[in-house]
């Protein structure tokens, strides 16, 4: 699942495509910081282990419903400014963001 990865980047006010050489050192330091504290607060709603919870959360949980900030939102308020959260397809999977907290990234030159 890809619910980590969404939250903490969230949480990072990160993009997910962004390229890793865009992504300063300190944003990269406190995306880690972020995931790991992702994973605590998984932990201590419930969940026993990543799998198990992945399970929970596909069978719409509680912890679903008022943990999550951004993963399975779209289209809700995004908690930090409001605006509707957006999913993006991508890789095979649905990428979930808030477009104003988290910017996408300028083209490439
Ligand atoms: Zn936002």
């Amino acid at each position: 699942g890809n619910i980590y990865a969404d939250e903490a980047l969230w949480r990072s006010a990160i993009h997910g495509r962004r390229r890793s050489g865009t992504v300063t050192l300190r944003a990269v330091t406190g995306l880690l910081d972020h995931a790991r504290a992702v994973m605590a607060d998984a932990l201590d709603a419930g969940g026993t282990s990543f799998d198990a919870l992945y399970v929970n959360v596909n069978g719409a949980s509680g912890y679903f419903d008022r943990s999550l900030d951004v993963y399975g939102r779209a289209g809700r308020p995004c908690a930090r400014c409001g605006s509707p959260v957006v999913r993006e397809d991508f890789m095979n999977r649905g990428s979930h963001f808030c477009p104003v907290c988290q910017p996408a990234p300028r083209r490439a030159r």
